[in-house]
């Protein structure tokens, strides 16, 4: 039998994963509305918010009515964001149901019901389709028809070629591609579709429970196996022999692969030379930036669809989708963010849109999805405590130089998305158990000693303000 090379004793000690998956605590949320709004912004607005759903990387949230979703989307839904990750920090999506629909119609009742089971019983719920991300609203263009096709042709005809690699950059439509084959082939095959971070969340999970025997089982099972995202498990050792013999007795048995990551199989970083010979022996194809065309056929295709929501009819004039197919250079997730705000701008004021106020709209946005990186959160911790950058991150262990350098790791954990490992990387090639204790240590510091915390919150104003 296979053992994991992963050290499970240290895994055991810290419960850093298990933290990531934990349940919101809506009070507290709340409690920080309260506090951050102002009290007549949260008692007119967002007290009336109910928490009805809870995902991984979303929250189902009620509001009374679709006037009042309006409101809040255009005004305050990015606050409520960053408020909502302060407490979770996967989640990064709200969905709104209005009140007045849930009641009218009976039969979103079930659904609802049905995902409340889903998250008792959420460590068996590997399989998190989204039946909006289907082949038919996957807008074809140059850039992506090759991945679309082999997409098809996989679900027409399984092990054509295993497996699949589709790969390319952030928000170019990889996720949506593993989903629609998924959906398609779910009630033909037995599908299993993960994200290689929850692939990882489970594994860890299951050596702790001493049930990897299960784990695995469930995972040879499919027929279909989707994972997304792959790139994540780099440099995890255990993780890619988990994976590697996974891999195999799959193929093995005939059962389809398809995988998805930022980059092509050979450019991995830290990924073993046999899994990479393994990935790369199928079909691999990648998804280049979008060009102006397949951004306007997307931006059109999304305002039709809104229409057949809304049962509204909305003019964006084409000016405006040229400007913003020029403006939004690849990113298409962004793309669609920025239109989703036009339009909500437009139903709430009851106007069509100029383009100097479209100029403005996009001005916030992007001022408003600040990203934080690493390298910035060094550079101001490092300058805030008067060090340079080389001292903060150099190999000694005076208290002046590694308590600062703790700050720094707990602050990216905090305000990036990056992984454990990866943030130890960035610190002069430290192990993520080093990282984890730092977390764990300012966080106690954090609940303990009044002037961490002052310093903590003064270097995060720091870095928002900048
Ligand atoms: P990735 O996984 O590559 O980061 P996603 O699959 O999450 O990107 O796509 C980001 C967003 O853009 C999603 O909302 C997705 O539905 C949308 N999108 C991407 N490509 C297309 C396309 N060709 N047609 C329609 N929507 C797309
Ligand atoms: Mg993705």
């Amino acid at each position: 039998m296979w053992i994991p090379q992963m050290n499970s004793n240290n895994l055991s000690k810290n419960n850093f994963v298990l933290e990531e998956e934990s349940i919101i605590n809506w009070s507290q949320v709340q409690l920080s509305f309260q506090k951050n709004f102002g009290l007549e912004i949260y008692n007119s607005w967002l007290s009336k918010l109910s928490l009805i759903n809870e995902y991984h990387d979303y929250l189902v949230l009620e509001v009374p009515t679709k006037f009042f979703r309006d409101w809040i989307v255009s005004r305050y839904l990015d606050k409520i964001l960053e408020e909502i990750k302060k407490n979770k920090q996967s989640i990064n999506r709200i969905e709104f149901k209005v009140a007045e629909d849930l009641r009218n119609t009976e039969h979103l009742h079930q659904p609802f019901k049905a995902n409340v089971r889903d998250i008792e019983s959420s460590s068996i719920n590997y399989n998190r389709l989204n039946p909006k991300l289907n082949f038919d609203n996957f807008i074809e263009g140059e850039s992506n028809k090759i991945a679309l096709n082999s997409a098809k042709r996989i679900c027409e005809n399984l092990n054509q070629y295993n497996p699949l690699y589709i790969y390319g950059g952030v928000g170019l439509g990889k996720t949506h591609l593993l989903n629609a084959i998924g959906l398609e082939l779910k009630d033909r095959s037995n599908v299993m579709f993960i994200s290689a971070e929850r692939f990882m969340y489970h594994f860890i999970k299951s050596i702790k429970k001493n049930d990897m025997l299960n784990f695995k089982d469930l995972i040879r099972k499919s027929a279909v196996f989707i994972i997304d995202d792959i790139q994540f498990l780099r440099g995890k050792e255990g993780l890619q022999e988990e994976f590697f013999h996974t891999f195999n007795s799959l193929i093995e048995k005939n059962s389809q692969i398809i995988v998805s990551a930022d980059r092509s199989p050979n450019q991995l970083e830290k990924v073993q030379e046999r899994i990479k010979s393994r990935l790369s022996g199928g079909l691999v194809v990648d998804i280049s930036p979008p060009d102006l065309e397949l951004k306007k056929k997307i931006l059109i295709n999304r305002i039709a669809n809104y229409q057949n929501e809304f049962k509204e009819s909305v003019t964006i004039s084409d000016d405006i989708l040229n400007y913003l197919a020029n403006e939004v250079t690849t990113n298409i997730r962004e793309l669609i963010g920025v239109l989703n705000r036009i339009l909500t701008f437009s139903r709430v004021h009851k106007k069509d849109l100029s383009i100097n106020e479209c100029k403005q709209i996009i001005k916030d946005v992007y001022n408003q999805t600040k990203v934080l990186t690493i390298d910035k959160i060094q550079t101001v911790v490092a300058k805030y405590y008067d060090l340079t950058l080389n001292d903060m991150l150099s190999q000694r262990r005076s208290r002046p130089l590694a308590r600062p350098r703790q700050i720094a790791m707990y602050l990216s954990k905090q305000l990036t998305t990056r992984s454990l490992p990866e943030i130890g990387r960035r610190f002069a090639n430290r192990d993520h158990t080093t990282v984890i204790h730092a977390v764990k240590t300012i966080n106690k510091f954090y609940e303990q000693n009044d002037e961490i915390k002052n310093d903590v919150n003064k270097i995060k104003t720091l870095l928002l303000e900048h």
